[in-house]
């Protein structure tokens, strides 16, 4: 294994030092993703999870898996007959990762031997995939893989948005986030209702919940957005304004620079306001993001401003900076596969654990196990690791998604 020495034994820090914390790097060899796969990885779990039962149904038998080899090389259209199966696979194998995709009218191992218009996706779990890759643009601390505690409070804070939109809007119960093992989480849901939606209908649900829709508005943002706002809109509100200081204007700073000057008006809509701002900030080269915010509000009023709202403003800036930033392509496309939870990030070593938001905020640099960590508590059995934790909240979950299943199945026969 290659150790990265300088990202061990920081994680009991405390706050002075903590936003030096970051992520353990531990890259697995080949040897230790086979016997991670042999000993560890959960295949039961995951083949119950995904066949909604114990006994082999065609949600499983029919399920697409993908596997990334160790040469690079990705293959699609795998399948298993069980449980058993799925793991003497994936140990032979001994892929760096794989994924998970639909469920298919036939095996999907045995697609060629039907026409391509019979392989069309029968149903699959909705899944978000939410990144700091798609914050680089507004994050200061950190840029490409890098992550830290400062940045990652984006993605504590999309997941608090995101996952009460999801239970209050959608009335989703089963839903398990994951982490992504570097610098992300995907939401995985999987009530039975949520499984059979078409890609109209993902679309849909993901543009509901794509209010910022970055690819399309751009820099332009959101501003202007039609009042009154929509519950959604307000409830995300609620829950990213008091983080706006700390999080972007304190730890980001993110308008310090000069540089940054014409970014922060950008968004201004009277012009007299803003040369006004522009022409103060330049004899004033050293004004931080917090003075500038503060700035912003005293002149609108210094010069009687009436052309737009500044409360509003405030709020649009707020959710055009903190609100969550998803990868919507993952969403929208019912054939597009998935990195399975319990796989080991093959950069970092970090296993993509299932967390429950609910009960404590994720911690990437402290929550996720590297392999390294897991075969020195133990050799060959994950209760006796860090990894049980995940591992029975996984157990828990998916017991609780077969109760849902089959209560909906009875319904089903009811009627
Ligand atoms: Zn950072």
């Amino acid at each position: 294994m290659e150790t990265d020495t300088k990202a061990n034994g920081v994680a009991s820090a405390g706050p002075a030092t903590e936003s030096a914390r970051t992520i353990k790097i531990h890259k697995p060899t080949e040897t230790d993703m086979r016997h991670y796969y042999e000993n560890f990885l959960p295949f039961n779990l995951i083949f119950q999870w995904l066949n909604h039962s114990r006994v082999p149904s065609t949600d499983f038998t029919h399920r697409e898996f993908a596997f990334e080899h160790q040469n690079g090389a990705y293959q699609r259209y795998n399948s298993f007959s069980d449980s058993a199966d799925f793991k003497k696979k994936v140990c032979k194998v001994n892929p760096t990762r794989f994924e998970v995709g639909a469920i298919y009218p036939i095996e999907p191992k045995n697609r060629k031997s039907v026409s391509k218009a019979l392989m069309k996706p029968l149903a699959k779990e909705m899944v978000l995939d939410i990144d700091l890759t798609d914050y680089d643009e507004i994050r200061t601390c950190c840029k490409g893989t890098a992550i830290c505690d400062k940045c990652w409070k984006f993605i504590t804070l999309a997941i608090k948005v995101v996952d009460v939109a999801i239970k209050e809007d959608f009335g989703i119960e089963n839903r398990i986030w994951v982490f992504s093992g570097r610098r992300g989480v995907h939401c995985w849901m999987s009530d039975p209702r949520i499984r059979v939606l078409k890609e109209q209908g993902r679309r849909a649900f993901i543009e509901y919940l794509d209010i910022l829709n970055v690819k399309s508005k751009g820099k332009k943002g959101i501003f202007g957005m039609k009042k009154p706002y929509h519950p959604h809109v307000e409830r995300s509100l609620d829950i990213l304004k008091e983080h706006f200081v700390e999080v972007i204007l304190k730890e980001q700073g993110t308008w310090d620079s000069v540089e940054a000057n014409k970014e922060l008006v950008q968004s201004i809509p009277d012009v007299r306001l803003k040369n006004a701002l522009l022409a103060k900030w330049k004899d004033l080269p050293q004004r931080t993001s917090t003075e500038k915010w503060i700035d912003i509000g005293e002149l609108h009023d210094e010069l009687r401003v009436q052309s737009f709202d500044i409360v509003d403003w405030r709020k649009e800036m707020i959710l055009q900076m903190l609100y969550p930033r998803l990868d919507v392509e993952v969403s929208r496309q019912m054939n597009h596969l998935l990195k399975s939870p319990f796989c080991v990030h093959p950069g970092t070593g970090n296993v993509c654990v299932p967390f429950d938001p609910s009960e404590s905020e994720f911690d990437p640099f402290d929550d996720a196990p590297t392999l390294h960590e897991i075969f020195t508590e133990n050799e060959t059995d994950w209760r006796e690791t860090k990894l049980r934790k995940s591992i029975e909240l996984f157990a828990q979950y998916v017991e609780g998604l077969q109760e849902t299943t089959a209560k909906r199945e009875r319904e089903d026969l009811e009627f």
